[in-house]
Order: structure tokens, then C-alpha cells, then sequence
């Protein structure tokens, strides 16, 4: 690992454009999620130096230090990993983008909290594609109905779907679990035809490429930007 942060932004970021070009699309609409969990403050710094400007975290409460020693850069953070609804309120405070909205009853907290705040709050349905159990995210058969009690909420914007399918060792084995992603986001897209569906976040250090080439809007990328993390 002769490499610096910087170095592997720089090369991610090759890799993302070389993806889009590969599918016809622009790399302007892949937005780089640097993955953060375990990392350091000061390497955040150096991806931030090296022109990232989106986060994403796991875990509220690791979130919560590092959004405040960091406030002065005015980073953008998302949540990645599950979210309690008795974390919502938090939540809602320190994060830009929810990935991982899995209940009618955490967007009902989560709308609340965004209207006591007078925020508008934005997340994405995390979809258990895999239908691994244990898993986080809505079997793929509830999204309508999800998404159809979401429209009571005025303060909750639902801006598209997340899927982190089950781990294989061949990024083309995941190909079927982001193509099935964007299925499902275009048939609930057409269902609802109000909805501001636009988002797929896909794709992970091991197969970013593969979920670029299938759509996806949000790559969230750990480790081939900050090298292995410590085991938890
Ligand atoms: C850790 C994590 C990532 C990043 O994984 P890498 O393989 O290190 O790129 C992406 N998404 C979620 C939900 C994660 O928890």
C-alpha cells in the first residue's frame, strides 16, 4: 500500500469515468461516496483534498464526532448502514441522504423530525434484493406499498433505492441484483409517476464498475479509497 489517499481517490475516480464511458453515460451523474466508517479524521481530510465532497457512515453515533470536527469543511454526509428509528431524530440532524429507509414506521419518525426541524429529509428505500435474512431492507414484493404510504409525508422525500446485494468474490455475478435494482426503480417510477425516483445507490469497492454499467447514481466506495479496515 505505497499509495496515498489522493493517489487512490484519483484512481477510483478514473475507473468511475472509464465505467460511464463503457455505458454511454456521463460521469457527472455518478456521484463518489468515500466510505468512512473506522477512518480517520485526518484521511477524510486528504479524500476531501483530493476533491471528494460526498461521505458516508455506517454508524449515527461514529458519525456524530467526525460531522462535528469536520463542520468547518462543510462535507456532505450520508448514512450507508442501518438505521434504529430511535436514532432517527439524529439522524435526521447530521445526515444529507438516508440510503437506508426500510420501514413505513422510521419514515413517519423521520418525517416528523424533519418537520419539527423544518427540514426537508431525504432518503432512499434500501431494497434486500438477495432476500438474504438478517439483512437489512424491504423485501422487493413491499416497495409499492411503502412507497405509497410515504406520500403522506410532507417532509420526507423519497429520491430513489439502495441495494447491497450478497457478497461474491466475481463483481459479474452482482450484475443481475443492480439490473434487477433499476427494474424495479423504473416499474415504481412508472407506477408513481410523481415520484422523484431518480437515484440507484449500487456498487461498493468490489464491483462499483459493474453497478456504474447498470446505472447506478451512487457508488459507495471503503476500501479502495482507504485500504482494509481493522476488523470491528
Ligand atoms: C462499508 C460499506 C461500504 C463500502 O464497502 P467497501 O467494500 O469498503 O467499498 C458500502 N456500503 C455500505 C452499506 C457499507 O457498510
Amino acid at each position: 500500500m505505497g499509495e496515498g489517499v489522493r493517489e487512490r481517490v484519483e484512481q477510483v475516480r478514473r475507473r468511475i469515468a472509464e465505467a460511464a464511458g463503457r455505458a454511454g453515460r456521463n460521469p457527472d451523474d455518478v456521484e463518489l461516496v468515500a466510505v468512512t466508517k473506522t477512518v480517520a479524521v485526518s484521511r477524510i481530510r486528504e479524500a476531501r483534498d483530493a476533491g471528494v465532497k460526498v461521505f458516508g457512515e455506517n454508524r449515527v453515533q461514529e458519525a456524530r464526532g467526525k460531522v462535528a470536527l469536520l463542520r468547518s469543511l462543510s462535507l456532505q454526509w450520508h448514512l450507508v448502514g442501518h438505521l434504529q428509528t430511535n436514532k432517527s431524530k439524529l439522524a435526521v440532524e447530521l445526515f444529507d441522504l438516508v440510503h437506508s429507509l426500510d420501514s413505513v414506521r422510521l419514515a413517519a419518525s423521520m418525517d416528523r423530525h424533519g418537520a419539527a426541524l423544518g427540514k426537508q429529509v431525504r432518503a432512499l428505500v434500501e431494497v434486500n434484493l438477495g432476500g438474504e435474512s438478517g439483512k437489512s431492507g424491504i423485501r422487493e414484493v413491499e416497495l409499492l406499498s411503502l412507497l405509497q404510504a410515504c406520500r403522506a409525508f410532507t417532509h420526507l422525500t423519497i429520491e430513489g433505492l439502495m441495494t447491497l446485494p450478497p457478497f461474491h468474490r466475481n463483481p459479474q455475478d452482482v450484475r443481475p441484483f443492480f439490473r434487477r435494482l433499476r427494474v424495479i426503480r423504473d416499474q415504481a417510477a412508472a407506477a408513481h409517476p410523481d415520484s422523484q425516483l431518480h437515484h440507484l445507490s449500487m456498487g461498493m469497492s468490489n464491483d462499483f464498475e459493474v453497478a456504474i454499467e447498470e446505472g447506478a447514481t451512487l457508488v459507495r466506495v471503503g476500501t479502495a479509497i482507504f485500504g482494509e479496515r481493522m476488523p470491528a
